[in-house]
């Protein structure tokens, strides 16, 4: 068991972003549950494949970050409302922050968040960058 959860940490969700369904309600939310926020109901959530595209829902532009971003300021944190209706927050790269907008239409894309040590365990991290 121990390692196929060590498996599933390097290899991220085969590009993909896993959300839970809630077949009582019908409503899509991630990252996943097993109760469902909605309904209450428990045990009628299946996992369910999202296609990482949606819209800005509101943002921020953040100017004054911690020192671990400080290299990439300023950056946009947005909540994105997924096309299955999943809120998500979220980073949005490679924009001007000028550029984002309420209502921007957005796509998922997989960065490397950081490079540990010496057994070279990359990890990654969802983000999103605006549709072309
Ligand atoms: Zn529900």
């Amino acid at each position: 068991m121990k390692e196929i959860v060590r498996a599933w940490r390097h290899i991220p969700q085969r590009y993909s972003l896993i959300g839970s369904k809630c077949s009582h309600c019908g409503k899509v939310f991630f990252p996943k549950r097993v109760l469902c926020p909605e309904c209450r109901s428990k045990g009628d959530l299946k996992d369910i494949a999202l296609k990482g595209e949606g819209k800005i829902h509101s943002y921020s532009v953040i100017n004054t970050p911690t020192d671990d971003f400080k290299l990439i300021a300023p950056y946009v944190v947005a909540i994105v409302e997924l096309i299955e209706g999943a809120k998500i927050t979220t980073q949005i790269v490679d924009c001007n922050s000028k550029d984002v907008e309420i209502g921007s239409e957005v796509e998922l894309v997989f960065r490397k968040i950081k490079e540990e040590g010496d057994d070279g365990v990359i990890s990654y991290g969802y983000k999103f960058k605006l549709k072309e």
